[in-house]
C-alpha cells in the first residue's frame, strides 16, 4: 500500500502492542521539544501514527528490512523522502546492472527478466511488485528530519512535499538511508556552476558539445561511452593511472579501445583545477591545461549522509565513517536503532550494494523477533 502524502488515515498501522507512555528521564522527549527548524504551529501529529518498526529509505534494503519485520508479526511502516526505489529511480535512464537477476531479490520473490542482466526499468518494475505484494505501509516523499526518544518509545518528524511535518512514534528505528543523495565534490572552482552535473541521465542534451566526464569507475566510465556514441566530444579525467580494474567486463574493453583511438581523448593521474563558463582547467602530470568546454559530468561517487546519522546519536567510525553496531543484529549504539544497508560500510560504499545489503533485512528481524517476541509462541508481549 504506497501512501503519498497523507490524505489518508495511517489507520492500519496499529502497534501490535501498545506504546510506552511517555517517561520523564535523563533523555526525555516530547514533541514540542523538537528543534526550531520545525516549526511546530504546522505541525500534523497523528496519535495513530505508530507502528512496531519504523523504515527510513524505501531502497531495496529498506523494503527487505520492512518485508522481514512483517513477517515476524510488527506493525511496519517506512518513510521515504523521494519516490519507491528513489537511487534507482535516479540512475541513468538506460543503466543496466552488472548483478544478475536473481542477486537482487527480495522477500523470496522471483526477479523474472528477459536479459541476463536487468535494466533500471526491469528493476523499478520488480521493487514495485514486490512492495505491493507485501502491502508494504510506505509514505513516499515523506523526508524524516529528525528521531528523537529512546528504545521502545522514539519520535520521528519528517515533512512532506509542501513543507508540512508529520510526527510518528515507533518502538524500533532501521535507518537504511542509502548513500546515492550526496555526491563527493572535487573540490575544484566552479563546480557549483549549472553546467556542472554529480549524476548522468542520457546523452541526448550534449549533441556536438564538449563534454568533460571525471572518474574512472563505471558511473564515469559508461556515461563516457554513451555520450561519446551519442555525438559529444568526450575528454575522461581522472586520479589514478588507469581505469579501475572493477568496471563492467563490457564496459572496460570498449572505452579502453575508445581511448587507444583517440576517440574518447583521457587524462590519467589528472584532475579538474577550475572550471569557468567556456572552458575547464585540468591538472595534468605535464602541467595544466585549458580545454574548451561546455558540461562537466562529475561522478566521483558519493556518500551517506553522516550528519544525519550522527544527529541519531549514532557514532560513526573516525576514519571510513561507519557506523557503531553489531555486526550480527546491526542493532547500532542507540539501542532500538538499526542500520542497513550501503550506510553500514560508511565511505566503502562498494562493500555494500543490494547483493549483499539485502540480507540485513532477516539479520535485524532475527534480533527484532528476540527482543519483541521473547517467548516461543511470538505473542506472549501482547497478550
Ligand atoms: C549507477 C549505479 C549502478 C549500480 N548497480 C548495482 C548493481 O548492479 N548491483 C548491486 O548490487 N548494486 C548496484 N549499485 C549499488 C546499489 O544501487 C546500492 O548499493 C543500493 O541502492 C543500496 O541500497 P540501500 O537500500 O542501502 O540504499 P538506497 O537504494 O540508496 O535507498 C536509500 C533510500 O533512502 C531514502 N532516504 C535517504 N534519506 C532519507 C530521509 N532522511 N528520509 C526518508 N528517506 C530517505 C533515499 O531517497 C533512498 O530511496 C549501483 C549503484 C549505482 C549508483
Amino acid at each position: 500500500m504506497l501512501k503519498s502524502g497523507f490524505s489518508e488515515s495511517f489507520e492500519s498501522a496499529v502497534c501490535a502492542f501498545p506504546l510506552a507512555p511517555l517517561q520523564a528521564g535523563p533523555n526525555p522527549v516530547v514533541t514540542d521539544q523538537l528543534p526550531i527548524t520545525l516549526p511546530r504551529a504546522k505541525a500534523d501529529s497523528r496519535a495513530e501514527s505508530f507502528a512496531d518498526a519504523l523504515v527510513i529509505g524505501a531502497g531495496p534494503t529498506g523494503l527487505a528490512c520492512a518485508i522481514e519485520a512483517q513477517r515476524i508479526g510488527l506493525k511496519v511502516v517506512i518513510l521515504e523522502k523521494g519516490c519507491l526505489v528513489n537511487s534507482i529511480y535516479n540512475y541513468p535512464v538506460n543503466m543496466v546492472f552488472f548483478t544478475t537477476p536473481e542477486l537482487l531479490e527480495i522477500g523470496d520473490i522471483p526477479f523474472a527478466c528477459a536479459s541476463p542482466k536487468p535494466t533500471r526499468r526491469d528493476a523499478l518494475e520488480y521493487y514495485r511488485r514486490v512492495a505491493e505484494h507485501y502491502h508494504l505501509h510506505i509514505y513516499q516523499y515523506t523526508w524524516v528530519k529528525t528521531v528523537t526518544g529512546r528504545d521502545n518509545d522514539f519520535r520521528v518528524t519528517a515533512t512532506d512535499r509542501f513543507g508540512a511535518i508529520h510526527d510518528f512514534r515507533a518502538r524500533k528505528v532501521i535507518v537504511s538511508t542509502g548513500y546515492y543523495d550526496l555526491p563527493n565534490l572535487m573540490d575544484a572552482v566552479g563546480e557549483d556552476l549549472p553546467k556542472v552535473h554529480h549524476y548522468y541521465k542520457e546523452p541526448y542534451p550534449y549533441y556536438d558539445c564538449d563534454v568533460v566526464v571525471v572518474g574512472g569507475k563505471n558511473s564515469a566510465a559508461e556515461a563516457a561511452l554513451d555520450l561519446w556514441r551519442h555525438g559529444a566530444r568526450v575528454t575522461l579525467v581522472h586520479r589514478d593511472e588507469r581505469i579501475h580494474p572493477n568496471v563492467k567486463y563490457w564496459v572496460r574493453p570498449d572505452l579502453e579501445n575508445r581511448i587507444k583511438s583517440g576517440e574518447i581523448h583521457a587524462f590519467f593521474k589528472s584532475s579538474v583545477q577550475e572550471i569557468a563558463l567556456d572552458h575547464v582547467i585540468l591538472q595534468t602530470p605535464t602541467g595544466s591545461m585549458r580545454l574548451p568546454n561546455q558540461f562537466v559530468f562529475a561522478l566521483t561517487g558519493y556518500h551517506p549522509d553522516y550528519d544525519f546519522l550522527r544527529s541519531l546519536g549514532i557514532e560513526l567510525s573516525s576514519e571510513q565513517f561507519r557506523p557503531f553496531c553489531d555486526p550480527e543484529t546491526l542493532e547500532t549504539n542507540v539501542p532500538g536503532i538499526y542500520a542497513a544497508g550501503v550506510i553500514v560500510a560508511g565511505s566503502r560504499t562498494s562493500e555494500i550494494f543490494i547483493e549483499n545489503g539485502r540480507f540485513h533485512g532477516k539479520q535485524i528481524a532475527a534480533d527484532l523477533r528476540q527482543k519483541m517476541w521473547p517467548m516461543e509462541d511470538g505473542r506472549a508481549l501482547a497478550d
